[in-house]
């Protein structure tokens, strides 16, 4: 008889019971006793269908075992040996693909000079000084990027503002959001928007109008005092934290329209992650607070090695115990990282790319200049066209030809590549200098996390499914701007 053999899963515990979670599917499944039993026979030890009914014999009765291992061969769980499943189809995105996101750089300038950013820092891959792209967007460059928005999406469309130091061009940011509005009701479309800042240029008139405008905000800050002033700084080298506190405070006071998120960025120096979560949530108000290790090559100081990887991953790990235990009991808990992932594993995402960039979601630079997302934008190399002229066709589907999943070989063999596919372009641009390698650096933290999600996944899915079952009803939102 054909030997069993298993195929590619990744089975972990949670609740008390196995789980399976199915790498082609992307698909999550609780397995009963007799399914779990099968698995790990297949698993451990060579033999066909009646070995393993002969091994459990002790345990199950004959019906049960066939009847699990008919339906692990039918989920693809596990195979016959020498069939092996046939390669997935290298399916490239139908175009043209609708833009659901467009971020808009108003501006490359920024007032404060935080000494990690990518920006200005040796990993920068626009000179924003003495480049070519002008430093603030102009009204006409700006409306003409709404036309371009609005061209290109479907029902929905999202416009985020970004810079630089976004509110630097309050002026047009404002004009913008009314025309688009306008535009889109003529064209009978849905608009929505939002911005990051590093809300040292937050003051009441403007908080008001986010306000009104019911625009999303993220704030860009990395926790209390002493965590925010060590990176985060003005020019002279003076720490922003007391400029920011108060205006984060009257903008959560005020701005109650939708929810205000921060989003820290993570250095070795800086692994602080559940006092800087219970300084923002607790202290300052942010309704979700989301993490993003710093973006740099490995010889910065501050950089994160593999040491700060496992350190970075045990206090996620503390942090997500902390998201379980609110949840099982109806309460909120804003640790974004987390929810972000139950919401991609609960919907099934398979990524055949890691993120929108080129396809969903585009950046366009200060003069109209349209790229991969905001961190390429004003980049030659990254170019996907223009706003006046649109996307250039033949680039983006080059693109999307050389970045697909199925080309990277240590990905195609990889149990969480439905979730990671490779990692950030620009991350990899930074490390490797090519936007076509995966981020093998951070791949154990990519594995140990994803499992960590899942089994938050299955413990929900035993002790609160309902608080699961909001991911079907909630709007899909925004991709994420990192
Ligand atoms: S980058 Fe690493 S973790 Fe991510 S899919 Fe590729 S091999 Fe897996
Ligand atoms: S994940 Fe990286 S490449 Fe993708 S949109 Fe974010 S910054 Fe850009």
């Amino acid at each position: 008889m054909i030997a069993l053999v298993p195929r590619e899963f990744h089975l972990f515990q949670a609740a008390g019971r196995d789980f399976l979670y199915l790498v082609p599917s992307a698909a999550v499944f609780a397995l009963d006793a007799p399914t779990s039993a099968v698995l790990r026979v297949v698993t451990e030890s060579t033999g066909g269908e009646d070995r393993v009914v002969e091994t459990l014999g002790d345990r199950f009765d004959e019906a049960a075992v066939r009847g699990a291992i008919g339906e692990l061969l039918a989920v693809r769980a596990i195979g016959y040996e020498q069939q092996p499943d046939p390669e997935p189809p290298r399916v490239l995105p139908m175009m043209p693909f609708p833009l659901n996101t467009m971020v808009l750089n108003v501006t490359n300038q920024c007032n404060l000079a935080c000494t990690y950013c990518y920006e200005y820092g040796e990993d920068k891959i626009v000179d924003t000084e003495h480049g070519k792209q002008s430093k603030f967007m102009t009204e006409t460059t700006a409306r003409e990027s709404v036309e371009f928005l609005l061209k290109e999406s479907g029902r929905v469309a999202h416009l985020t503002f970004f810079g630089g130091e976004t509110l630097l061009n309050f002026p047009v940011l404002k004009t913008t959001i009314g025309y688009a509005r306008q535009r889109a009701a003529e064209l009978g479309k849905e608009i929505d928007f939002s911005l990051t800042t590093n809300a040292t240029l937050l003051r009441p008139e403007i908080i008001e109008f986010l306000a009104e405008n019911r625009v999303g905000v993220t704030i860009s800050i990395d926790g209390p005092r002493d965590l925010q002033d060590k990176f985060r700084v003005f020019r002279g080298g003076a720490g922003s934290y007391d400029v920011v506190a108060p205006k984060i405070k009257e903008l959560l006071r005020r701005h109650r329209s939708r929810p205000i998120g921060a989003r820290v960025t993570l250095t070795s120096d800086t692994l602080d992650i559940t006092r800087i979560y219970r300084h923002l949530t607790e202290d300052l108000g942010f309704w979700e607070v989301g993490f993003a290790p710093v973006t740099t090559s490995p010889n910065q100081q501050y950089a994160i090695g593999e040491r700060g990887f496992d350190r970075m991953l045990d206090q996620f790990r503390a942090l997500a115990s902390d998201f379980l235990a609110h949840v099982v009991e109806n309460r909120h808990h804003g640790f974004s990282n987390v929810k972000d992932t139950l919401e991609e594993i609960h919907k099934g995402v398979s990524k055949a790319y890691p993120c929108g960039a080129g396809l969903g979601l585009l950046g366009v630079s200060t003069d109209g200049d349209v790229a991969l997302c905001h961190r390429f934008a004003g980049s030659d190399a990254h170019k996907l066209g223009t706003v006046r002229d649109g996307i250039d066709r033949r680039a983006q589907a080059s693109f999307l030809e050389k970045h697909h999943i199925a080309d990277k070989t240590d990905c195609r063999v990889c149990w969480a590549r439905p979730l990671c596919s490779g990692g950030c372009y620009h991350e990899a641009h930074v490390r490797y200098g090519t936007t076509t390698r995966p981020n093998l650096h951070y791949c154990e933290w990519i594995r140990g996390w994803t499992d960590t999600c899942l089994k938050i996944y299955g413990e929900l899915s035993e002790r609160n499914p309902e608080f699961l079952t909001r991911f079907d009803r909630e709007e899909t939102r925004a991709e994420a701007v990192l």
